[in-house]
């Protein structure tokens, strides 16, 4: 259900059967994600491979129609950098495959790492998220990129850490969090599809052992823009290092205490290892 903000009109998903969940980050009971525990979770939409080794279902605790949970290994101490390339890569491919699967809904697809970024379940997992309305942040920058002259992300904006022939990894000048990274496409898109899922999925391998070297949470989000060409998709990462203080959520504004220069210069070095 939506509820709306009195003064901005912004969406509030009101889902308060959420509250139920149980919270197994750190308790030692049946994981419903690892291989076995397939009758643990509701009826599957998609898997790959035989057994599987990606696996898709709605969540159980949904906070809209369309709520699901990507499990990409079966392997309960995975994480998605100690994932074979191939793993790694078909990941991605589903990703792009769900995306697709929900017409003209605006679907956000994200991962939460570690319990401080929000993991319920310790299972590496993603999630997807449909919604009926295009969110605020998404509806801000598409007006952006619709405003700007030239693409503000066909421009370079900040230090880059490592790339492919399709895709940039940087540190942005500008970052929300500490430790913030995006992964751009080199060539102009709107939103993400399975072509060149293979370099994708490298770099994300290779930011998510970036993020774990840094601390045990980390987000990952997946910035798609439907219906709006102007937009250029991204994929933006960043470690959960602190928690929103009262100036962020009271301002809007981020303040920034490590420089992303210093950011991008560390992950250059721990590629040279
Ligand atoms: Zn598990
Ligand atoms: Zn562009």
């Amino acid at each position: 259900m939506i509820r709306r903000n009195p003064i901005t009109g912004d969406p509030i998903l009101f889902a308060p059967h959420r509250a139920e969940r149980p919270n197994v980050f750190h308790e030692a009971t049946v994981c419903p994600f690892c291989s076995g525990s397939e009758a643990h979770t509701p009826p599957e939409l998609a898997h790959i491979g035989e057994p599987w080794r990606i696996r898709v279902f709605p969540n159980k605790y949904p906070a809209t129609d369309v709520h699901e949970v990507i499990v990409e290994s079966p392997r309960h101490d995975a994480t998605f950098d100690s994932l074979t390339l191939d793993d790694a890569t078909n990941a991605v491919r589903m990703y792009a495959t769900r995306y697709r699967a929900h017409g003209d809904a605006c679907v956000t697809i994200f991962k939460n790492h570690g319990a401080a970024a929000g993991a319920s379940i310790a299972h590496m997992h993603s999630q997807l998220i449909a919604t009926s309305f295009v969110p605020p942040r998404i509806a801000r920058e598409i007006d952006a990129f619709t405003r700007a002259e030239r693409c503000l992300l066909c421009e370079p904006i900040g230090d880059v850490i490592d790339e492919t022939s399709q895709f940039t990894w940087v540190a942005p000048h500008a970052s929300s969090f500490a430790y913030e990274q995006w992964i751009v496409p080199r060539v102009h898109a709107n939103e993400l599809s399975s072509d060149h899922a293979g370099e994708l999925a490298l770099l994300l391998q290779r930011a998510s052992a970036a993020m774990r070297d840094i601390g045990d949470a980390f987000n990952w989000i997946f910035m798609n823009f439907r219906n709006a060409p102007a937009a250029h998709w991204y994929v933006q990462i960043f470690s959960r290092q602190a928690v929103l203080a009262g100036f962020e959520i009271g301002s809007g504004s981020a303040i920034e205490v490590i420089d992303p220069a210093a950011v991008a210069e560390r992950f250059r070095a721990q590629r040279r290892q």
